[in-house]
């Protein structure tokens, strides 16, 4: 017998579970709204062409080699990387203050700071909002962290549950670690106004909570890189500490690619300094340094201006397809006099609507239609077009009526 005999088949992950749910579906009418990735009105995935562009620049350089990047990886991205987030004229750049490190995409750098945390933090409690990304809870507890929860949506307001997201906080241990979804919330589109990020963030300071930022959709919620990077500068002006974890994956399309970064903004040049020496003690045993591919595509992006620009508008194109679909969706359902109010659909920003839609009629619409999203309810818009949108309306109507 097998030594691995004792071994138990453990469930499918809950989101990319929904994919595999969906390949096994022989209908040709099956929609997967699953799993958050951008594809075109043609229901294509889509590789931007600046990211072509870039790729093509790559391969007829001829000094370029396959050679290790060191452990931080790419320096020149990470220096980009830093400055697309916090902005150009940020101080903490100015400063030196910033340690960032190029990561496996926005998971990957969670995981180096949540490791980073229990090493070298004194507080392990890290405050998740209620719902999240699911990955979240598993990161962190896995890095050695404690996840703790706090109030963030009102199911019956389909919006921010603010007072409850401040009484939480404002219980929490002193110094303990929040996670913040630098914009765009997922699952639920519900960010909070800039009056609201500026209270959290007066409380944060005020009783020394630690912001941990989730930055996966910058530019991809609003159509604008430093709109949608708000929340973090508010807080990086203040002068105080944070960690912030990058993704490219989705505004510049490079899933598969893996790639991100994770930026530690310190007190200090010194501090700094330190901070990313132990950083490299993180990285080093656990996969020694970062692909070289992915993250050569984005600094070749982002030093060049025209480039720059570019990305800028075909980013622009993908937020306001999503935008569109919102729109068209809510028509829809207007049109059916679908029972409820659904203006939470126009209302929620970024790739997903949290529809309020529970397990039992999303089973239904699976079954009976086809559609193929999270059990909570939440559908990317980025996978809808206006080809599978009706479909999407019929079901919506059907489950709810
Ligand atoms: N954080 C959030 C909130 C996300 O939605 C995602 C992607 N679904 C990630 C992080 C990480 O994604 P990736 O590792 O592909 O960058």
């Amino acid at each position: 017998g097998s030594v691995f005999a004792n071994v138990v088949q453990a469930p499918e992950d809950p989101i990319l579970g929904v994919t595999v749910a969906y390949n096994k579906d022989p209908s040709p009418l099956k929609v997967n709204l699953g799993v958050g990735a951008y594809r075109t009105e043609e229901g294509k995935p889509l590789v931007l062409n600046v990211v072509k562009k870039a790729e093509q620049s790559l391969i007829n350089d001829p000094s370029r080699f396959k050679e290790y990047l060191p452990i931080t990886g790419l320096a020149e991205f990470n220096k980009l990387s830093a400055k697309l987030i916090f902005g150009a004229d940020s101080p903490a750049i100015q400063e030196n203050r910033v340690a960032t490190v190029q990561c496996l995409s926005g998971t990957g750098s969670l995981r180096v700071g949540g490791e980073f945390l229990a090493k070298h933090y004194h507080e392990r409690s890290i405050y998740i909002p209620v719902p999240t990304w699911g990955n979240h809870p598993k990161v962190f507890m896995m890095a050695g962290l404690k996840p703790m929860s706090y109030r963030y949506y009102d199911p019956s307001t389909r919006g921010l549950d603010f007072q409850g997201l401040v009484e939480d906080l404002s219980a929490a241990p002193e110094g303990s670690i929040v996670l913040l979804h630098a914009c765009a919330h997922n699952p639920t589109g519900v960010d909070p106004t800039p009056e609201q990020w500026e209270q959290i963030r007066q409380l944060l300071r005020s009783r020394s909570l630690l912001p941990f930022f989730d930055s996966a959709y910058q530019g991809f919620a609003s159509g604008s890189l430093d709109k949608d990077a708000h929340s973090v500068r508010l807080f990086v002006a203040d002068g105080g500490e944070l960690l912030m974890a990058q993704s490219y994956a989705k505004n510049m399309g490079l899933y598969g690619e893996r790639v991100g970064a994770l930026s530690i903004v310190c007190k200090s040049a010194d501090v700094a300094g330190k901070v990313e020496s132990q950083l490299k003690l993180v990285i080093r045993p656990m996969y020694s340094n970062p692909p070289l591919h992915g993250a050569s595509i984005v600094a070749t992006i982002l030093r060049s201006p025209e480039l720059y620009h570019e990305w800028t508008v075909e980013l622009k194109a993908m937020a306001d397809r999503i935008i569109s679909m919102r729109q068209e969706l809510f028509n829809a359902l207007q049109a059916k006099g679908t029972p409820g109010d659904w203006s939470h659909i126009i209302k929620q920003i970024g790739m997903f609507t949290f529809t309020g839609l529970n397990k039992e009629q999303v089973a239904f619409m699976t079954r009976e239609y086809h559609i193929y999203m999270t059990s909570d309810g939440r559908i990317s818009m980025a996978g809808l077009n206006s080809k599978n949108l009706p479909q999407l309306a019929d079901a919506i109507h059907a489950a709810v009526t």
